[in-house]
């Protein structure tokens, strides 16, 4: 949309998760904000699984994690990518630093480094690497690792889109490794040639990275290639402000969708952590796609808080079309057991519910009775509604309706009549018959339940009632 037409790079935006476990809602925050500033600026968001944990990434997680986006509606131009198939772009670039003077051969043993570091601590200095084998020239050897040879002395600075500018003094930081002795590369490097390659223009990741990023920075100087723009989004913590777990209730996104949450609720609600435009709570994922930039993400940790977004979903539910919401309930409905049920027929109850629902899965019990051929009774409410007594009730109702159908205006005006004649009170006609129609003693206006679901079925509901209440 926005592509600037000058030489600026073209926008490009990736997301890297490692396989190691369900999409949660930082790392789908962190997608959504990539995704949306690719489709801001009319650029492109690039999928890369990290898999070279190969321990811990599975094949399953990469399924949940497209899973969860594609159900997030966060589709990507380019990839999915596996740094598990590049390992020979990495050993390229490892090569190439090493012929450059940019990265050596380390023979130090994990012991040694060990008693280095111990030493290093008990003297009151971190524990870095002290660059021991920087100069010796050695060459590949069992057990051996190559270190990046960073500078000694200096300084970076990089300005973070949403921290500003950020400065690591070089003496910080300690050589490097880049190449493991078991022969993969590491996390830092395999990240830059991974970004260098698939040429992203910024990274958007959580603020968990900065003290990666000036690594990072100097990796892409050796390599000879652009530093793209950093902006370190912040942490997201629960409505007690510590830092958001499992305490704080559902964590995975996949959860979110079991519980009955709508995508673009939940797209919603991640966009507002840590984004903001003005006091606005709602937005659409065209809104968010025109108005999302960098310069509102705020600095201070977002808070999310699953009140607002049960609050957000209820919206969404209330606005939905009867369609999309017939769309997302077979899985729900498929719980309770329903799994053939009369289309026209859940288009049909649905206005009359969406006012009651929060969620999804409130939505399909609501429905339930609706779709049942036979609706579960309720024993509390047959007990109390459906006896001997009531049965001349249903027996009036039943006649009723035989006679002049279910139009909401004429049941009324009879059942009217009816209360009248019997000296009973309106509710001691539409308990009983809502429990008939329903199974239980709470439904929309029991007008209406008869109207949705029409003379045949509520002649039968009755008719079997009446042979309940009969005993
Ligand atoms: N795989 C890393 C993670 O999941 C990605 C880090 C990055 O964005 O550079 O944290």
């Amino acid at each position: 949309m926005n592509q600037p037409t000058d030489n600026t790079p073209r926008v490009r935006t990736r997301f890297p998760p490692s396989p190691t476990g369900a999409l949660h809602l930082g790392g789908a925050r962190t997608a959504l904000f990539n995704w949306l500033f690719a489709r801001h600026h009319g650029g492109d968001f690039v999928l890369r699984l990290e898999d070279t944990d190969r321990k811990r990434s599975k094949q399953e997680h990469t399924d949940s994690i497209m899973a969860a986006m594609d159900w997030l509606g966060l589709d990507f131009d380019e990839g999915p990518f596996y740094q598990t198939q590049r390992l020979e772009r990495y050993r390229e670039a490892i090569d190439q630093m090493l012929e450059q003077g940019r990265a050596y051969w380390c023979h130090c043993s994990p012991e040694d480094l060990t008693k280095k570091r111990e030493a290093a601590m008990k003297a009151g200095g971190k524990p870095m690497y002290d660059g021991a084998c920087r100069e010796k020239n050695l060459g590949p050897a069992e057990g051996a690792v190559v270190r990046f040879k960073g500078p000694r002395t200096g300084s970076t600075t990089f300005n973070d889109l949403v921290k500003g500018p950020i400065t690591f003094e070089h003496k910080e930081l300690d050589d490097l490794i880049i190449l493991r002795s078991d022969g993969w590369p590491t996390y830092h490097l395999a990240v830059v040639v991974d970004d260098i390659d698939m040429a992203i223009s910024h990274v958007i990741r959580g603020d968990d990275h900065v003290n990666n990023t000036p690594r990072q920075i100097l990796l892409y100087q050796a390599l000879d290639a652009a530093v793209p723009l950093f902006a370190h989004v912040p942490m997201i913590l629960g409505p007690d402000k510590t830092k958001l777990s499992k305490r704080h209730g559902a964590t995975a996104v996949v959860d979110y969708q079991t519980l009955g949450y709508l995508p673009e609720a939940m797209i919603n609600a991640l966009a507002r952590l840590g984004w903001s435009h003005g006091d606005q709570e709602k937005f659409s994922l065209q809104e968010l796609v025109e108005l999302f930039g960098l310069d509102a993400v705020g600095r201070s940790a977002a808070v999310f808080d699953t009140d607002k977004l049960l609050h957000l979903n209820q919206r969404y539910i209330q606005e939905a079309e009867p369609a999309r919401l017939a769309e997302l309930l077979p899985p729900f409905l498929a719980e309770r057991g329903i799994t053939e049920y009369d289309q026209a027929l859940l288009l049909a109850c649905l206005p009359e519910l969406t006012p009651r629902a929060k969620t999804l899965v409130e939505l399909a019990d609501w429905a339930e009775p609706f779709l049942k051929a036979e609706p579960e009774m309720s024993p509390k409410a047959v007990k109390k509604f459906l006896k001997p007594e009531t049965s001349p009730v249903l027996e009036r109702v039943l006649a009723m309706v035989q006679e002049r159908g279910v139009e909401p205006e004429a049941m009324e005006a009879g059942v009217r009549e009816l209360s009248e004649e019997l000296g009973l009170k309106l509710g001691g006609i539409a308990q009983p018959v809502r429990v008939a129609l329903t199974g239980r003693t709470f439904s929309p206006g029991i007008f209406e339940v008869m109207a949705i679901l029409g003379a045949e079925r509520v002649i039968a509901r009755l008719k079997r009632a009446l042979a309940i209440a009969k005993g």
